[in-house]
């Protein structure tokens, strides 16, 4: 499997796998800059919801699927509960939540598709985007998990569907775990990791208690996709914390909920 890779263009660095590109696959995860929001949103803050002026994020937003010559009305969102439901979006979806996050789809973090002209939107400030792609079927995905979504297994709810609703074989899934809190700052309170403990109590190394508690919630999915049947060569791990590396993300612990959000996009050309 190719890596990914950081890339520049119009002032925006994003993260993307040259590999899916070149089979049509219209995929990124944008960082903290080049957009146009003042502090604590500096800069380019995809979130509506998180007290940003609304011109502004539409602004940034397009700025971003600009660079794929998309327009706000293609793009998908959901509310992003952290929950593990997962819906398959259609054409007719095109533009819910791209412009009110209150047309959002409803109680829903994982979104899959076979249909062009639409791409798929998440928005981050440390929880992990997981992206999918079907090479075979031609199906894409993208779940957001954080530390209750990763408890809900959404990503293994995400090859299910695409197994099911699409016909996809899990061994030919290719999966991005892309940039979220690393162990390095995800520490946990000892309750929490009795929780994770009894719910995976198949996973060695998630947990680590050398001193604080802390809990890898990358490596938790990797096992997840793993036991869902995806062939360990064709899952990537970004391994960016997005905690530690404050010039290029928005974090939520960080700056203790005052922050902007990441974009996640996937889409077929
Ligand atoms: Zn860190």
């Amino acid at each position: 499997m190719d890596k990914w890779i950081w890339q520049k263009e119009q002032e925006i660095d994003y993260i993307t796998i040259p590999h899916w590109r070149e089979q049509g696959v219209i995929m990124a995860f944008s960082s903290r800059n080049g957009g146009v929001s003042p502090s604590p949103f500096q800069s380019l803050n995809m979130g509506l919801h998180v007290g940003d002026q609304a011109e502004l994020v539409w602004a940034n937003r397009q700025r971003f699927i600009d660079l794929w010559g998309l327009g706000l009305e293609q793009m998908v969102c959901c509310q992003q509960v952290h929950g593990s439901q997962v819906v398959c979006v259609s054409s007719e979806m095109s533009g819910l939540g791209a412009k009110d996050y209150n047309t959002s789809i409803s109680g829903i973090d994982a979104m899959i598709t076979d249909q062009t002209g639409i791409i798929l939107a998440t928005f981050y400030a440390d929880c992990q985007p997981v992206f999918f792609f079907d090479p075979q079927k031609r199906v894409v995905g993208l779940a957001h998990s954080g530390w209750k979504g990763t408890m809900g297994r959404i990503v293994s709810n995400t090859v299910n569907t695409m197994v099911h609703v699409y016909g996809s074989k899990a061994e030919n899934l290719e999966v991005f775990i892309g940039p979220g809190i690393g162990p390095c700052c995800f520490q946990i309170q000892a309750d929490l990791a009795k929780k994770v403990t009894a719910a995976f109590p198949e996973f060695d190394g998630i947990i680590d208690r050398n001193r604080e508690i802390s809990w890898d919630l990358s490596l938790t999915n990797r096992k997840i996709l793993d036991q869902a049947g995806i062939d360990p060569n064709k899952i990537m791990e970004c391994g960016l914390c997005t905690s530690c590396n404050k010039d290029s993300f928005f974090s939520y612990r960080r700056e203790n909920g005052k922050t902007g959000r990441m974009m996640a996009v996937i889409g077929l050309q």
